[in-house]
């Protein structure tokens, strides 16, 4: 029997901005499509907390006993600079900036946000469906759509938002003024209509294109998401993810698509989740929007580079309720380090008491853990609210070792952290550019503790001298016991 599911799974529904029970339209079955990158640049940390949010989503509905079918997207054509359809193709640009082939551009982003899922202990999700290997399904679909739905203008296929019922009733706004998206295109019947097909213009050169009846072009973004979903998970299915930005256009442009596709009212899945903005306060209090050109690009390569680890991200993400927003802040993410380094440590000497016994679990404080545990991951995901849980078991010091870890290791399936194998020493700032290898570090405090152990001060007082020097600090009677440190 799964002990997991006492509590039922709700979530919150950006649809009807309500907590719904989750009913799987597949019994024992989740079907999650998540917006993916468009590849064209590095994503940022912003970027990064939609995908450890939508992972904590799959690794809740696995936990529920859910077999989790999850897909998540490469746009690799078709994002526009503007998402309201204005402005030139984001990755044509980077490439034409770059002179780079298009390709080469999309294939190094990509790697390198896969690089970032890894840092983060995202789970694979069962497929990464990629724009451009879908081109002929989207011809297919938009071919099929085009009757009722939609109309050709000069420069492109145009979906016609006045065609399906309730358009916008996601991002609540209305057709009429597509919550004020400036008009630009000559032509469009509703402000917020928009491109299900670009056409190339005459004189312009695409390295991307395609032939298809209204021209060489390229397909819209939102055409893309609404026909991989559709392709790989079939209609309805269950939670479509994404940042909260996607609830105001690309997310209803989506619902549009699904209801002129599949003939009926229906938005194309039962819950349509959001997750907030990551705000970046670490150049001004006033904090700014985050962004991939003003000052420090903060990307997670930065954060390593700084030397810290990636899965102190990971927790600050989640101490705090996908559905707030969070802020960033060097302090903030030092302080999650630190979170995290407690936990590793008390785990560590938990798996030590343990001595490899696995005994189940069955301590009535134990189970009343594991019950708050599972009520509040069932809450929405309150993954801030099972932080203190796991804390609260590892410092039970007086109950069985082997109890509480077989239930840290299980908590542990929610958040990811990797507690069986990460390490306190993985924990330590290493700065990319420090000046001292850190077996010198290791080799020198050696030294110091034999002379402080000879009581010659001297010498101990020297060795830390040195090393102040080359920007190492010792922390003497640290309670946390993290010997030394590079400032960051
Ligand atoms: P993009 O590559 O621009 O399509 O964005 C990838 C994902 O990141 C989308 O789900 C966005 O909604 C999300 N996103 C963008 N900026 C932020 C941010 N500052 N905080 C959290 N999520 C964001
Ligand atoms: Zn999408």
């Amino acid at each position: 029997m799964n002990d997991n599911i006492s509590h039922p799974l709700k979530l919150f529904n950006s649809l009807t901005r309500k907590l719904e029970p989750f009913a799987p339209v597949h019994e024992g079955e989740a079907r999650v499509y998540t917006c993916g990158p468009t590849v064209y640049n590095y994503p940022h940390i912003g970027n990064m907390r939609a995908y450890v949010f939508a992972d904590l989503l799959g690794r809740t509905l696995s936990w529920k006993g859910f077999a989790l079918k999850h897909v998540i997207n490469i746009t690799d054509v078709g994002h526009l600079t503007d998402d309201a359809d204005e402005g030139e193709d984001k990755l044509e640009k980077a490439a034409a900036e770059r002179a780079q082939s298009i390709w080469d551009i999309a294939k190094h982003y990509t790697e390198a946000y896969w690089n970032d899922i890894k840092s983060l202990n995202i789970r694979q999700p069962a497929h990464w469906s990629i724009a451009t290997d879908y081109v002929p399904q989207m011809i297919e679909y938009a071919k099929g759509i085009t009757e009722k739905h939609c109309y050709e203008l000069d420069n492109g296929l145009y979906f016609d938002v006045s065609t399906v019922a309730d358009y916008g009733s996601l991002a609540r706004t209305a057709t009429e003024d597509g919550e004020g998206r400036i008009e630009t295109v000559e032509g469009k019947r509703n402000a917020a209509d928009f491109a299900i097909w670009r056409k190339t213009a005459e004189g312009e050169t695409r390295q991307m294109e395609w032939d298809s009846p209204w021209g060489k072009g390229a397909p819209g973004w939102h055409l893309e998401c609404s026909v991989m979903s559709e392709a790989l998970l079939g209609l309805p299915f269950d939670i479509h993810t994404g940042g909260i930005d996607h609830r105001e256009i690309h997310h209803p442009n989506e619902i549009a698509q699904n209801q002129a596709h599949s003939g009926c009212d229906h938005s194309g899945a039962q819950i349509w989740m959001h997750n907030n903005f990551l705000i970046d306060r670490s150049q001004n209090k006033n904090g700014a929007k985050m962004s991939k050109s003003a000052g420090e690009f903060l990307r997670l390569q930065l954060l390593i580079d700084k030397g810290i680890h990636p899965l102190a991200y990971r927790l600050m993400c989640l101490q705090a309720h996908y559905r707030s927003e969070l802020e960033f802040t060097w302090d903030n993410l030092q302080a999650s380090l630190t979170r995290l380094k407690r936990i590793v440590m008390a785990f560590g000497q938990l798996t030590i008491k343990a001595e490899g016994t696995a005994e189940p679990v069955d301590h009535p404080r134990l189970i009343q853990i594991q019950d708050q545990f599972d009520a509040a991951i069932s809450d929405d995901l309150n993954s801030a609210k099972c932080l203190p849980l796991l804390e609260d078991l590892l410092a039970q010091k007086k109950i069985s070792a082997s109890q509480r870890l077989m239930l840290a290791k299980k908590m542990d399936e929610i958040f990811g952290f990797d507690l069986m194998n990460l390490t306190r020493s993985d924990l330590r700032l290493r700065p990319k550019a420090r000046t001292i290898a850190e077996a010198e570090i290791e080799q020198k405090l050696n030294l110091r503790q034999q002379a402080k152990a000879d009581k010659d001060f001297t010498t101990a007082d020297a060795i830390r001298d040195e090393l102040t020097a080359q920007g190492v600090e010792l922390m003497d009677g640290d309670p946390l016991r993290w010997e030394w440190s590079i400032s960051i």
